[in-house]
């Protein structure tokens, strides 16, 4: 019995054999420690009559161990579902050329809270102060960790003991559990709901006003729609009455987004442009700086300067506040639509491709794609995602698999799926067939997809 155990090898044997497996940076302290497991486990094994093992079979075990722990976990996927702010897939792409030249600010020293002139401290939202002004002609703005945090800190500052009126038709819950009635709870604002859920008329905001009013407020429905015998209060109706009434006036817009050329038949059919919000002259806006905007992840709030600078003396912005990342970032990214450079935004570039763009893209990958799957193009619907637009597509283009064209191939439309998926491919199932939309691929998509594809036949036939 115990003769089996002089098998097992001596723990600087194995890590020097580790250290010849593992070439650079080897981890010392994590590779005793599996060296320390794997010698408990092996140990056991042998007594209970497990296989004897060599060292270089005990080292490539210990090293695989090793590689699983310290590879890392985000990874790029290709992202053919054809909605392009797909929260589970890091919401909007982030632009390389803008990334390129934020690159010196991350990584020097910079002027964050610097006043460079009088050489003193200044403050950090001053960098998108003007660029609110001149896109938008808004007085000021504040940006907070994302547009969760800036309801929050809107509700809290404004409303703490207060009434907040919303519709009945607006108390929304969207993805990551954030419902609208229980963060007005924990910000210490009273709900003060009004009409009914498909219908709410401006009397029914006049008639909720008391003394205790302190907000109106309205929410974007995001990701639901609703049809039939409906009717909701203009933003701009809601406006005026909390102008005549004294009281401040807030639309949570969720995404929001800049009016520009090529989304009047695509997005401002549908809902209004910040452009257009503004013109209302709101008090307060605010929105999320990764949907439609294709930023970073931020709470952009903006609006009356007196206003803003209530939210400024909040003791919670402190907590909620963000780093040189976000802002040189927002900063980058709002001087590429002042400077009409949105061309490097590719959140705008895949909303803005054109059908034909799609069909040709479409036409190739089909082309590509080895014929025994009998790829076919097809129209499909894609969406801008993020909350914008819930029930209204945008035209594009895609590749279906039908499910009777994999049978020969052992496979079925969810299997294929779940292939693609291993090879960091994210596709959509639809009636049947497996489809990849072109809107929302990025350069080397359609490559790795190819590969996927010419993989996948090899294995099969051999
Ligand atoms: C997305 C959304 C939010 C939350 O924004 P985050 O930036 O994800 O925190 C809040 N309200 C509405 C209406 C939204 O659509």
């Amino acid at each position: 019995m115990q003769n089996i155990l002089r098998h097992i090898p001596k723990a600087d044997k194995l890590l020097n054999s580790l250290k010849s497996e593992i070439s650079s940076g080897l981890n010392l302290a994590l590779a005793k420690r599996l060296i320390a497991e794997f010698l408990e486990g092996y140990r056991q094994d042998l007594l209970q009559g497990g296989e004897i093992l060599d060292l270089a079979t005990c080292a490539q075990t210990i090293a695989k161990e090793y590689y699983k722990i310290t590879q890392k976990s985000l990874k790029p996927l290709v992202n053919a579902t054809g909605i392009v702010v797909h929260t589970n897939l890091g919401r909007s792409v982030f632009s390389p050329a803008i990334l390129q030249e934020i690159l010196p600010l991350l990584t020097r020293y910079n002027n964050l809270e610097y006043n460079q002139e009088k050489g003193n401290r200044s403050e950090r939202y001053v960098h998108l102060k003007g660029l609110f002004k001149a896109l938008l002609g808004a007085e000021d703005v504040l940006v907070v960790n994302n547009n969760a945090a800036a309801v929050f800190l809107i509700f809290n500052t404004f409303a703490k003991g207060k009434e907040v009126v919303v519709s009945r038709g607006e108390l929304i819950e969207i993805g990551g559990s954030f419902r609208i009635p229980r963060v007005m709870e924990d910000s210490g604002a009273i709900l003060r709901e009004v009409g009914t859920t498909n219908k709410t008329h401006l009397k029914d905001y006049q008639e909720a006003l008391n003394e205790n009013t302190a907000m109106l407020f309205k929410a974007h429905k995001s990701n639901y729609a609703m049809s039939g015998f409906v009717k909701e209060v203009e933003f701009g109706e809601i406006v005026e009455l909390a102008k005549a009434r004294n009281l401040v006036d807030y639309y949570d817009l969720g995404s929001g987004y800049f009016g520009l050329s090529g989304f009047e038949n695509i997005l401002q059919k549908f809902e209004p442009a910040l452009e257009e919000i503004t013109r209302l002259n709101p008090s307060l806006v605010s929105f999320s700086g990764d949907k439609l905007l294709g930023g970073a992840q931020a709470g952009i709030i903006f609006g009356k300067k007196a206003l803003i600078d209530k939210l400024k003396k909040n003791q919670l912005l402190r907590m909620l506040r963000v780093d040189k990342f976000t802002i040189a970032a927002l900063e980058a990214t709002l001087n590429a639509y002042l400077t009409g450079k949105t061309d490097k935004i590719p959140t705008c570039q895949m909303l803005l491709k054109t059908k034909e763009e799609l069909r040709n893209e479409a036409q190739s990958l089909a082309a590509q794609i080895p014929p025994l799957f009998v790829p076919e193009v097809v129209a499909t619907k894609s969406y801008s995602g993020g909350g914008a637009m819930p029930s209204h597509y945008l035209e594009s283009f895609g590749v279906a698999l039908e499910a009777k064209n994999l049978a020969h191939f052992g496979l079925n439309e969810q299997r294929l799926e779940e292939y693609l998926r291993g090879f960091d491919i994210i596709a959509r199932l639809e009636n049947g067939a497996l489809i990849l939309d072109m809107r929302t691929l990025l350069e080397g998509d359609m490559q790795r997809i190819v590969e996927a594809f010419v993989a996948l036949e090899q294995s099969k036939i051999k």
